[in-house]
């Protein structure tokens, strides 16, 4: 449960094509962030050989998927690449309400599903330094099939005319200085005013100078 004097948890939204490094980024910020919690994604997609259930993904049936989207179950989800994707709904809620910063890996549509009911989340696009490197790095990648490839890199260009709904753009040159990136995106919104409420009031209630006589 989360005190007067704890602050509310930080939702974090990681956006990009596909192959510009966000799981890897994800995973160097968890690994260095022990207050940031990663959200495990239901999905549709078969699992990719080194992938396990409850780690990478939820993997579900379109059936299993279908009956927890009736069920309100998820904050959003999407079709991406011919598959559906969904934040499932109450660890989200749970971990910010504890302090826990969390973080979203998730594609545009999803994104801009999140900032409707989240406005206040911090919305972050990765982008690989250039748009042959993106092709490099998918195909290099050799997890997806040919067909699948065609879609990331034709869905890649399409995407960049959204990136304006997004508050901070990363490039992910090298993953080290992305990670600092985003960690200072991270320290500095923790520092608005906005967020610390609780701090600001607290401050005043055992001040000697109190707020109304100033
Ligand atoms: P991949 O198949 O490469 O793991 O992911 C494909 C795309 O689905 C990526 O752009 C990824 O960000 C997105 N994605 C992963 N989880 C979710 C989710 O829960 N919701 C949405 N909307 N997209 C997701």
């Amino acid at each position: 449960m989360r005190t007067n004097m704890t602050q509310q948890g930080i939702l974090i939204v990681l956006s990009g094509p596909s192959g510009a490094g966000k799981g890897t980024i994800c995973r160097e910020l968890l690994r260095s962030n022990p207050n940031l919690q990663y959200s495990i994604s239901a999905t549709t997609r078969q699992p990719r050989a080194g992938e396990a259930n409850g780690i990478n993904y939820w993997f579900l049936s379109k059936h299993e998927f279908e009956s927890m989207a009736e069920q309100n179950d998820l904050l959003e989800w999407a079709e991406v690449y011919g598959n559906y994707y969904g934040t499932p709904r109450r660890y989200v809620a749970e971990q910010l309400e504890s302090g826990k910063d969390v973080v979203l890996e998730i594609d545009i549509q999803g994104a801009m599903r999140v900032k409707e009911k989240f406005p206040e989340g911090v919305y972050i696009y990765i982008i690989p330094p250039s748009s042959d490197e993106l092709a490099e790095r998918i195909n290099k990648r050799g997890t997806d099939s040919p067909d699948s490839i065609k879609k990331r890199l034709g869905c890649a260009s399409e995407e960049l005319s959204c990136v304006y709904n997004y508050h901070y753009l990363v490039v992910n040159d090298k993953i080290a200085s992305a990670v600092r990136n985003i960690e200072a995106i991270i320290a500095a919104e923790k520092c608005k005013v906005q967020r610390n409420h609780n701090l600001i009031e607290n401050f005043f209630r055992h001040s000697c100078v109190r707020k109304e006589d100033l």
